[in-house]
């Protein structure tokens, strides 16, 4: 049969809005098979950020072979991706993500988002083929630790976009998400070696350096305003107990609600480390990341929609509450440019957390490709929205430019 519903429809005409949503949750069911071993594969094989070779070369032919036209290693990411249906305006893009973490691999479980990305764009074929427009798979890397997304806005390959979706796997069903401004920061202090015991009087002990600027960071934190955090470890404290630490290393991260207050904290946060340098008599260099991730603005009329498809599905949204916990992604700098939702689908109960062991379970589980066709057919849905109406895209727009 045709992949856009032929039996439905009557002397050409347009399936409704309702019958096309009912079409395209139909078309996310019929590849539930091939979304949950994609999605086991890239999970059986965890590839770190921007070494995402095996996971992007299986979306990518998944996609080319339901007749997308894919680029590989757009803005200059080897696996960074873009898989177009349609070529006309006006754009929706689904963000796929596939990196994993050091050692306890798919605990944010991107496999079930990558998965979700590309069925939910394969079941939107026949909301393009009746309605125009285009659908957009955007395949970006390393979103743990070096924001992928930041590079490819920078190099423009969201120009264009009218609108971004993600979606995450969690603990609770949720049409919006809090995301905090975050930035990295790696330091280190340079003081002198000498013999710890004989002439402890000549030493320069960095390491003491680094011990006094955690505690003036954990005064700090005493004072800064609610959500904002401060984290960090040390990676190098010294080679031998009998000699001063002539050299010290840490890396830390920095977050914030809103960019203005990132930028207040990171003076603050400098302070403590140039404090113990004056303290010690070590020397500080530094560092900040090259990446700040934006916080996240999340598309209320966007998320509306997406959270009335969701229910339809049987979940229950719950209004997003601050004590949820948060953290950061670069999806934040998309939501900053383009009109955007990240939400979340529950695959596993709220006691257990994301980037744990047992998440990266849950992300092979049952519940875990339950939660991958619940989410590809909420996206899909909000995509017939999104083409079907224009009044539903210009709501989505204005909210954003207004
Ligand atoms: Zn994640
Ligand atoms: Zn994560």
């Amino acid at each position: 049969m045709s992949p856009c519903g032929a039996e439905l429809k009557v002397a050409n005409k347009a399936l409704s809005k309702v019958e096309l949503k009912a079409e395209v949750s139909r078309q996310v069911e019929q590849q539930r098979q091939e979304l949950i071993e994609l999605s086991l594969k890239i999970h059986a094989n965890p590839e770190l950020g921007f070494k995402e070779e095996k996971a992007s070369g299986w979306l990518t032919s998944y996609l080319a072979g339901k007749g997308f036209q894919v680029e590989n290693g757009i803005g200059n990411l080897p696996t960074a991706f873009k898989a177009a249906y349609g070529s006309s305006k006006p754009v929706i893009a689904l963000l796929a993500e596939y990196d994993a973490l050091p050692e306890i691999g798919h605990a944010c479980g991107h496999n079930i988002i990558a998965a979700s990305a590309v069925g939910a764009a394969a079941a939107s074929r026949c909301i393009v083929d009746d309605y125009g427009g285009s659908v957009v798979v955007f395949g970006t890397p390393a979103e743990e630790l070096f924001g992928g997304k930041v590079f490819m806005l920078k190099a423009g390959v969201f120009d264009g976009v009218d609108v971004a979706m993600i979606m995450h796997p969690g603990v609770r069903d949720t049409a919006t998400t809090e995301a905090l401004a975050c930035i990295g920061l790696e330091v280190q202090f340079l003081g002198k070696a000498v013999h710890a015991a004989a002439y402890p009087e000549q030493g320069i002990n960095a390491l003491e350096a680094m011990i006094l600027a955690f505690n003036a960071v954990n005064s700090l934190r005493q004072h800064i305003k609610n959500k904002a955090r401060i984290h960090g470890i040390i990676t190098h404290g010294g080679e031998a107990a009998n000699v001063v630490p002539a050299y010290s290393a840490a890396a830390f991260l920095v977050r914030a609600m809103d960019n203005a207050y990132l930028d207040e904290l990171k003076q603050k946060v400098l302070n403590c480390f140039e404090g113990a340098a004056l303290a010690t008599g070590a020397r500080l260099d530094y560092r900040w990341g090259e990446v700040v991730y934006a916080p996240m603005k999340n598309n209320l009329a966007l998320a509306k929609l997406f959270a009335q498809n969701l229910e339809s599905l049987g979940r229950k949204v719950e209004p997003f509450e601050p004590h949820f916990g948060f953290g950061s992604t670069d999806m934040g700098n998309v939501s900053q440019l383009i009109p955007a939702i990240h939400p979340s689908v529950a695959i596993v109960l709220p006691n257990v957390l994301l980037h744990s062991s047992d998440f990266a379970l849950a992300a092979a589980s049952e519940s875990g490709h339950e939660g991958l066709l619940v989410a590809a057919k909420a996206l899909a849905m909000t995509i017939a929205d999104l083409l079907s109406e224009s009044q539903t895209l210009a709501k989505v727009k204005d909210e954003f430019s207004g």
